[in-house]
């Protein structure tokens, strides 16, 4: 929690300089066309500033100058040991600006600041530390060859990466590739959604100041469907990582493969189950996570837990307690250190929110909590909290991800049905059991189809835990040493000796 009052940080938000240029070869630079488009703030809906809107054009300036970057060696061949200190440096470079970062995330993207502060400014420089301190901690491999051979497995950099992001967690999933990428000794080239384009700009001069050499890292603002794709289809770029919808996902992986069969590494959406048996250890615990899961960051989360699959015997029991605890997730100023819910990105997403509300009630879900628009007052973008009892996992609500505070609790009487319904999904990000039988923890937890499975708790791990989805959430990992084989060729050098 931080000191600062919502007055002080609008003192700040009116005092900054927001910095909308792209970054390349180590220098701040307006796109080669000269456009721009608005940067708007859900919170207010007030015009923050001016964004390069990058295409094509810089798309070629910024693969030639992170090429090059990558040809000289002087990051690529730096030796592990000393790229570490770099990169412990630009972690504590995110941390000691970490106020004007959350206040930039939550101004671009409507998170709470308290939430901007303590999770995604933190987690971000923990990234990209825990990466750095790795880097010189991890052997190569000696085959067992025969006594007159010498079999060498290494991995080595890819080259130049090409990193497309979204705009709920702008700056954690921005480090959570930019770790990795930068500690195994590529070159990267980062491009923000246009909805959050702001900490990522701000941090190409961090990384600079770190120590990180011109060209080994370049930030290209602008749309999908310009820089976008033409970083997606760039015959120079070895390596797309991606973490945003499954729908641009499976667009990536045709752009791959229209071009050079680039790596493509994809963290995409979710819809994940969050299973509540009778035997939970404490219901109370398990209706506050439950809760928490829908409204945390406004539901705008990959592993929002939207799916409340209830025990039959226990539901209404249990489902008051969610209500109740739901009451203390309300909207209100981001600004506000107290607030818990901010504002939904902008007018679209808070439009699609709102027609899945209407789809909830036309297909016969009972609401139970919110449903609303809120707070229209402040010019800025807000939902309630919403929850849907008597949900069928037929329904669209049940079926599509909302990326936002919406919940659909789902009743099932046996395990097997919980189960069946929690892996009728098209995703296959996350999941939660709750129960005190530890057989049925376990053999729940192998049975479901999912990247991560918390038991006992949503939204369990931290950097030790790979982080991605089985199924159409995606494929390769974040987080942990495994995110380090998405930016590594593997190479067998076989020596006669
Ligand atoms: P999105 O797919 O619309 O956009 C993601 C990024 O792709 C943006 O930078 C966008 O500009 C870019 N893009 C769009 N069209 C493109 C194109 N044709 N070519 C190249 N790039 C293009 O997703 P979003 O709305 O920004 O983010 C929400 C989605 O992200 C949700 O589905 C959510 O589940 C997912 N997400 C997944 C994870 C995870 O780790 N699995 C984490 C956070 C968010």
């Amino acid at each position: 929690m931080t000191s600062l009052t919502r007055a002080d940080w609008e003192q700040r938000a009116n005092d900054l300089k927001i910095e909308g240029r792209a970054y390349i070869q180590g220098e701040y630079t307006a796109a080669a066309s000269g456009a721009t488009f608005d940067c708007i703030s859900p919170v207010d809906g007030r015009v923050l500033g001016q964004v390069a809107s990058c295409d094509s054009a810089d798309a070629e300036r910024a693969v030639a100058a992170a090429r090059a970057a990558f040809e000289s060696g002087a990051w690529s061949r730096l030796a592990p040991a000393k790229r570490k200190k770099v990169m412990i440096r630009f972690a504590e470079l995110i941390q000691q600006h970490g106020e004007e970062l959350a206040l930039l995330e939550t101004l671009d993207m409507g998170k709470p600041i308290s939430d901007a502060l303590a999770i995604d400014v933190n987690s971000a420089a923990n990234s990209i530390r825990w990466s750095g301190e790795a880097i010189d901690k991890v052997y190569d491999e000696v085959a067992a060859t025969p006594h007159n051979e010498l079999g060498l497995v290494t991995r080595e950099a890819i080259g130049v990466v090409a990193a497309i992001v979204p705009w709920n967690f702008p700056l954690l999933m921005s480090c959570w590739k930019l770790g990795p990428a930068l500690a195994t000794g590529n070159s990267v080239i980062l491009k923000p959604s246009e909805k959050s384009p702001l900490t990522a700009i701000r941090i190409a001069q961090l990384a600079t100041e770190a120590g990180i050499p011109n060209g080994v890292f370049n930030v290209l603002p602008g749309y999908g469907h310009t820089v976008g794709k033409a970083l997606a289809l760039h015959m120079d770029v070895d390596c797309l990582v991606f973490t945003g919808s499954t729908k641009i996902a499976k667009q990536l992986m045709i752009y791959a493969g229209e071009s050079n069969m680039k790596r493509v590494w994809l963290e995409a959406g979710g819809k994940s189950p969050n299973i509540v048996f009778a035997d939970a250890p404490d219901l109370k615990a398990a209706a506050e996570a439950a809760a928490g899961a829908i409204a945390f960051n406004q539901g705008e989360v990959c592993t929002a837990g939207s799916r409340l699959l209830v025990e039959k015997s226990i539901k209404d029991q249990f489902l008051p307690l969610v209500i109740e605890a739901l009451k203390g997730w309300k909207p209100g100023n981001p600004l506000d250190p107290a607030t818990n819910v901010g504002a939904l990105v902008d007018t679209q997403q808070m439009n699609t929110v709102l027609s899945y509300i209407e789809a909830g009630h036309a297909d016969g879900a009972k609401l139970v909590a919110g449903g609303k628009r809120t707070l229209e007052e402040t010019g800025g973008v807000y939902v309630e909290p919403t929850i849907f009892d008597g949900v069928s996992n037929a329904m669209k609500i049940a079926r599509e991800e909302i990326f936002g505070p919406v919940l659909s609790v789902i009743e099932f009487e046996t395990a097997e049905e919980a189960v069946r319904i929690a892996n009728d999904t098209p995703y296959g990000l996350a999941a939660a059991v709750w129960t005190s039988n530890i057989s049925k923890a376990h053999l729940t937890a192998k049975a479901l189809r999912a990247g991560s499975v918390w038991v006992n708790q949503y939204d369990g791990g931290d950097m030790t835990a790979p982080f991605g989805g089985f199924k159409q959430s995606g494929n390769g990992r974040d987080k942990s040493l495994h995110a380090f084989d998405k930016y590594t060729e593997l190479k067998a050098t076989w020596i006669k000796l």
